[in-house]
């Protein structure tokens, strides 16, 4: 038996508790893990809240991101005691999550945890870090490079954000953070961050193009936030939109892509294919400063989920949240 944080449904009305739960009870694939840490990510959140129609299926056990260590194995990859870590693919969603003692997945999802990388350290960075080191690499496919310019991180103080910032700084590159919150300032700066733009600066009404500013950009935010952000791209820049903070809307117009050649690369997490996910987990592993992802960190107990997942919803998280289970 082993706890898990189980979302259920009775009607309309979705309701979220600890329960005591039976191995018996997860569901088909191919390995058993026992899971070691956890971590809440704004996916998870809307998933507990009920906020936006994440869960698909009910009951559910959230949690779209965890590692730990395989206990049974029919994957010709993984035998017991192998270290691993899982993103998405539906965890959370579809398939029971990562906020438990144990989870039986399918092994293609799952892949090892690479080497200098621990099973905290894995959590720490989560869906949010890896999806922002997807965001880098996006950048760096369309050719951005240090010497272009400044790089706009949105909703930097938050998950993604954070691991963004750290990561494009330790590069090289200038970043300039954008955050609603003026008390994460010196947060910032402390991971990186050349300069703190006001968020407020990037919500007023878009026009189809603005002064050239940025070289490039990792958005969080989407909605107005993203359009003013394309409108103020440098000619031939990228941006790696891969959030809706702000919302699932973009009241763009096509002008920074038809007159500037400015390329807007949409990043998804959950389905990209493994070669990629390995790529990213390889970069995080070698480019990722541990002692700023270590800044980043708010470790809570399971206990503490439920009624942390609205801060979410209102921009109130910090960096990272880790969840240790085991
Ligand atoms: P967090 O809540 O940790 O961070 C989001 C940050 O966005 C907040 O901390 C805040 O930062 C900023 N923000 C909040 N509200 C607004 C707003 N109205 N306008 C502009 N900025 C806002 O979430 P995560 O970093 O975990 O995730 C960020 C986004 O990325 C989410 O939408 C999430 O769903 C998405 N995501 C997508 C993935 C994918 O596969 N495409 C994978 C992972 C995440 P500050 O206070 O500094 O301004």
């Amino acid at each position: 038996m082993f706890d898990a944080i189980l979302i259920e449904k009775e009607g309309d009305a979705q309701s979220v508790s600890i329960k005591q739960t039976d191995e018996a009870a997860l569901p088909q694939g191919d390995v058993t893990v026992e899971i070691a840490f956890s971590t809440l990510n704004y996916k998870d959140a809307l998933a507990i809240t009920g906020a936006g129609p994440v869960v698909r299926g009910f009951p559910m056990v959230p949690g779209i991101d965890f590692s730990g260590t395989v206990s049974d194995s029919a994957h010709p990859d993984f035998k017991p005691g192998d270290k691993v870590v899982l993103n998405g693919w539906g965890v959370g969603e579809k398939h029971w999550g990562g906020l438990a003692g144990k989870a039986r997945v399918n092994g293609d999802w799952l892949i090892h945890l690479p080497d200098g990388i621990d099973m905290r350290q894995a959590m720490a960075i989560g869906t949010a870090g890896y999806t922002a080191m997807l965001c880098v690499l996006a950048l760096e496919r369309n050719g951005v490079t240090p010497k272009d310019g400044e790089v706009l991180v949105t909703g930097a103080a938050g998950g993604v954000g954070s691991v963004a910032t750290a990561l494009l700084a330790a590069r090289g590159y200038h970043v300039a953070a954008v955050t609603g919150r003026e008390a994460e300032h010196d947060y910032l700066r402390g991971l990186g961050a050349g300069s703190i733009i006001d968020r407020q600066d990037l919500t007023g009404k878009p026009r189809p193009l603005a002064r050239e500013q940025w070289a490039a950009a990792i958005d969080v935010a989407g909605s107005t936030v993203l359009a003013n952000v394309l409108a103020g791209t440098r000619y031939g820049g990228t941006v790696a939109a891969c959030g809706l903070a702000a919302g699932m809307d973009l009241p763009a117009s096509v002008a920074p892509f038809i007159l500037r050649g400015v390329t807007l690369a949409g990043v998804d997490s959950v389905m990209v294919p493994k070669p990629r996910r390995i790529e990213a987990w390889n970069r995080l592993a070698s480019d990722l400063d541990m002692a700023k992802l270590e800044e980043m960190i708010t470790e809570i107990p399971m206990s503490d989920v439920i009624g942390t997942a609205p801060k979410f919803l209102e921009g109130q998280v910090r960096g990272r949240i880790v969840v240790p289970i085991a």
